[in-house]
């Protein structure tokens, strides 16, 4: 895993739909900082305290934290709005985001390249394909800017 993250842009190809989205993690999100200490990071990454708490109270009493957190591309898979969620794994928890505009939970989406600058995005858990929420194309034109810490 980088240690670094990475700021995208991007946009439809066709309306102009778009999300800048913080990808991957910052130079201090060590699993000391994010799920330990004091004042975990994690309260603010995930912004729900009943999902972090839960979190905090599993990992001090052991359970194992999957080194694979960060933040990651979320879309809801009915209206597909996207956005960037601190996704973790502590013992079989993973966090459930509720989708604003709607009443599922939102899944995490991963990209399917394309041509260069352009790519598609598909569900990690299941075999679909994001499409816009506005105009229904699949096409994503993709920005990828430096990175952020
Ligand atoms: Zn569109
Ligand atoms: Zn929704």
């Amino acid at each position: 895993m980088s240690n670094m993250g990475q700021s995208h842009d991007l946009r439809c190809s066709n309306c102009g739909y778009e999300i800048n989205a913080l990808l991957g993690i910052g130079m201090l999100y060590s699993a000391e900082n994010v799920f330990k200490g004091e004042k975990p990071l994690l309260t603010e990454l995930v912004g729900d305290k009943e999902i972090s708490d839960s979190v905090l109270k599993a990992v001090a009493s052991g359970a194992e934290i999957s080194d694979n957190y960060g933040h990651e591309l979320y879309a809801c898979p009915e209206d597909f709005y996207l956005f960037d969620k601190f996704y973790f794994k502590v013992g079989e928890v993973e966090p459930k985001y509720h989708c604003p505009y709607c009443d599922n939970y939102l899944q995490r989406v991963t990209f399917a390249k394309g041509t260069a600058g352009k790519t598609q995005l598909k569900f990690v858990d299941q075999n679909k394909f994001w499409q816009c929420p506005r105009c229904g194309n699949a096409e994503m034109i993709e920005f990828k800017f430096c990175n952020w810490d």
